[in-house]
């Protein structure tokens, strides 16, 4: 461990002292939209009397415990940053905790990182649940009002607007989990047309997931709808038929054709209305080949299905339920 590398700056802009403070089982209540409050859990604090003094600062990802006898078992500062948190909750130097949260966090550095072609087999690599789940989000946020995602959908999908720092700050976060339904990472959606639109969290592999698919799985339908994006999904979704799974994109793994093989028996193609989306379809067709039946609903140029009505969504697929299931889908493009 002595000559593990370690960068300290990146550590603290890259892991949410949310995270850090999960990592601990330490339970705090929101004031405000960046500040939360409680009991404080450092092992320097001996007082019973403040039992309100732990603050932290979600945005600028500090704490700060104000017990006078707290304060003076750490030499007098009111507060610090998650390494310095860290520190004290293991009783460890500075670096030894950098290291400990570069281990626990997942925040290694890139180069730490094995390359996707020398990693042995899909299956043996799949994404790993998360340890922390973020609990500060705004599911008010107008973002996603704007977008006509209503406030049962957005409970119902956790999503909502991140304040805190890292990845995603400033971004609405959508929670993606795994077909057993475990959190496995969060997408960030740019809300304001930064580059790029969705971030992701390094190491994390889209082609191994479908989104929305423990849900789909929640209903038991054999038929299943398959679209390109998460607002897609939230709108078909919000339109009434919850067997609905995003590729997170306008092609296919391997590993995905398997999951949806596995589980359903029909497969409903709703990509974008546009080149890349027909393209997509044919290929998504060819690679589910005769394993599922397969059709592909046709929108207009221009149109995908985030930008549908829930009416326009129900008439679309309304018509899809008397096709015949073993149409070639290529000439229904
Ligand atoms: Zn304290």
């Amino acid at each position: 461990m002595a000559t593990a590398w370690v960068d300290f700056k990146k550590l603290k802009a890259d892991v949410a002292i949310e995270q850090v403070l999960a990592h601990y089982g330490v339970h705090l209540r929101r004031i405000g939209a960046t500040e939360l409050r409680g009991r404080c859990p450092l092992p320097t604090h001996t007082s019973a009397r403040s039992r309100d003094s732990f603050a932290v600062n979600i945005a600028r990802n500090v704490w700060s415990c104000r017990s006078l006898s707290c304060m003076q078992a750490r030499g007098g500062r009111p507060g610090g940053n998650i390494l310095d948190f860290v520190a004290l909750m293991e009783g460890c130097s500075i670096r030894d905790a950098a290291l400990r949260l570069q281990g626990w966090s997942g925040a290694a550095p890139e180069r730490f990182i094995v390359p996707r072609e020398s990693r042995p087999d899909p299956i043996a690599s799949e994404n790993p649940p998360l340890r922390f789940a973020l609990q500060y989000i705004d599911a008010t946020h107008p973002y996603l009002t704007s977008r006509g995602v209503t406030p049962h959908t957005v409970r119902t999908f956790g999503l909502g607007f991140y304040m805190g720092k890292g990845l995603l700050r400033g971004r609405i976060v959508i929670p993606i989990h795994s077909q057993s339904g475990e959190l496995i990472a969060y997408a960030g959606r740019a809300i304001n047309g930064q580059e790029p639109k969705y971030r992701f969290p390094a190491g994390f592999r889209k082609s191994l997931v479908l989104f929305n698919l423990h849900r789909a799985l929640g209903t038991e339908a054999r038929t299943v709808i398959v679209v390109e994006g998460f607002f897609d999904t939230l709108a078909v979704h919000q339109a009434g038929y919850p067997a609905v799974v995003a590729l997170m994109g306008s092609t296919i793994s391997r590993y995905q054709a398997a999951l949806l093989s596995m589980h359903f028996d029909r497969v409903v193609l709703m990509l974008d209305g546009d080149e890349a989306g027909r393209q997509g379809a044919r290929n998504i067709a060819d690679t589910l080949g005769t394993r599922i039946s397969v059709s592909a609903l046709s929108l207009d140029d221009g149109r995908q299905p985030d930008e549908l009505t829930p009416r326009e969504l129900q008439q679309l697929l309304a018509a899809s339920a008397i096709a015949t299931l073993d149409q070639d889908p290529a000439t229904r493009m």
